[in-house]
């Protein structure tokens, strides 16, 4: 009988209530957890190391390495929000990205159709080639800046996701 790892044992046991002396699961990396820091008017997670400060009275939770914090509300169960409480990304930022991604290789593709290389000649394949290597350049290029604004720690989501799976596959 293999023993299977026990990460959250306590699982059952998260407190309705924010307060320092409990312990929460972490917002960032989803399976670390936060307890309060020894001293400090802060949480901490013991897995991607993030920081956090609390507001108890209104059950918020806000990251503090951060320079513009993300924060999250305590709904007794799980964390709610995750945005930046300024700012957010409205759809015109959303369409402007959809454009990025689509429109380039579509102009390159139909610059490709509308003057097709010569049948047999050796760079044929080039035009559609440059329109999926612009679709996918582009694609990289607006993960990275929605990554960036969102300050994601992607590397530490990707481990944590990894080790969990491992753990699940064994
Ligand atoms: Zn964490």
């Amino acid at each position: 009988m293999p023993i299977l790892p026990q990460p959250h044992p306590e699982l059952n046991q998260i407190p309705h209530h924010l307060h320092y002396d409990g312990a929460y699961p972490c917002p960032i990396c989803l399976w670390g957890r936060i307890s309060g820091l020894a001293m400090m008017d802060a949480f901490g997670c013991y897995l991607c190391r993030h920081i956090f400060t609390a507001n108890l009275e209104t059950q918020i939770l806000m990251m503090a390495d951060q320079e513009r914090p993300l924060s999250w509300h305590w709904n007794g169960k799980r964390w709610q929000g995750g945005h930046r409480p300024d700012t957010e990304l409205g759809w015109g930022i959303w369409l402007a990205a959809f454009a990025l991604i689509l429109l380039p290789p579509t102009l390159i593709w139909l610059g490709g159709r509308i003057f097709p290389p010569l049948p047999g000649s050796p760079l044929s394949w080039f035009p559609d080639f440059w329109a999926v290597s612009a679709f996918f350049g582009h694609l990289t290029i607006v993960i990275w800046l929605v990554v960036e604004y969102y300050q994601f720690p992607l590397l530490v989501f990707f481990r944590v996701w990894r080790r969990r799976l491992w753990s699940e596959v064994r």
